[in-house]
């Protein structure tokens, strides 16, 4: 059975957090593909109009070209309208078919689960990875019992994940991925004209962000 993982995310821009998450769960949870969902504009966000989809898609493009087990789904992009976990991820499983499904998040959306449409029906509906991330905990009493039953802490493992894995759709927390950047910082720091953080963006989304004046 084909091992798939879908991220969904603004990715405005992409960053080396974003990245980095791709590339070492395709290490870790042996994947045959990785996705990124960019959103066509993130549902829970409704504050700040993202960059335009092109140059977010374009982004991705540009960071993932070299990296042939990870590709970019327009699904959400081609409905251009905002869309719910709860209604992509059933789609996502008719694309899918056959395969075993993992639906990434990172901690700071963990914690903000409950605030999401259906958040219960949504983490029983597939398999689920959790990453650390810097500056937030991952705790589980903001969830369910039945929620919490199908956890498999795996912070702290650093190989191996196949053999604590189950049949049954689980949730997975990883701390093997820990990358100390945001999205929010970067658009502050481009906008000042200031980006130091030139390990947090690869040197060709950053050309291209200058070309385009995005931020
Ligand atoms: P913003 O700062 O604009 O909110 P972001 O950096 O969090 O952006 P998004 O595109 O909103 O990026 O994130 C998509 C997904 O990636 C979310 O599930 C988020 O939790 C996760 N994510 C982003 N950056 C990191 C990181 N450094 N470590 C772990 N998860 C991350």
């Amino acid at each position: 059975m084909k091992r798939v993982a879908v991220f969904g995310g603004t990715f405005d821009p992409v960053h080396n957090g974003h990245l980095s998450i791709g590339r070492k769960l395709i290490e870790l949870f042996e994947l045959d593909l990785f996705v990124f969902i960019p959103a066509f504009h993130a549902p829970h966000k409704p504050d700040r109009k993202p960059t335009s989809a092109y140059h977010r898609f374009a982004m991705l493009a540009i960071a993932t070209r070299e990296d042939e087990k990870i590709t970019i789904s327009t699904l959400e992009l081609d409905q251009a309208k905002p869309r719910y976990s709860v209604e992509t991820i059933p789609e996502l499983k008719s694309i899918y078919a056959d395969t075993k499904l993992f639906f990434v998040i990172g901690a700071d959306s963990w914690q903000d689960i409950r605030t999401w449409k259906h958040w219960e029906e949504v983490l029983m509906m597939t398999n689920h990875i959790v990453v650390s991330r810097p500056g937030y905990e991952v705790e589980v009493e903001h969830v369910t019992e039945s929620i919490r039953g199908r956890i498999i802490d795996l912070r702290g493992v650093r190989s191996g994940f196949r053999q604590h894995e189950k049949e049954e759709d689980s949730i997975y927390f990883t701390d093997a991925v820990f990358f100390d950047t945001s999205a929010t910082d970067l658009r502050e720091d481009l906008s000042d004209g200031k980006l130091d953080r030139k390990d947090d963006i690869p040197d060709e989304v950053a050309k291209y962000i200058e070309k385009y004046d995005l931020y």
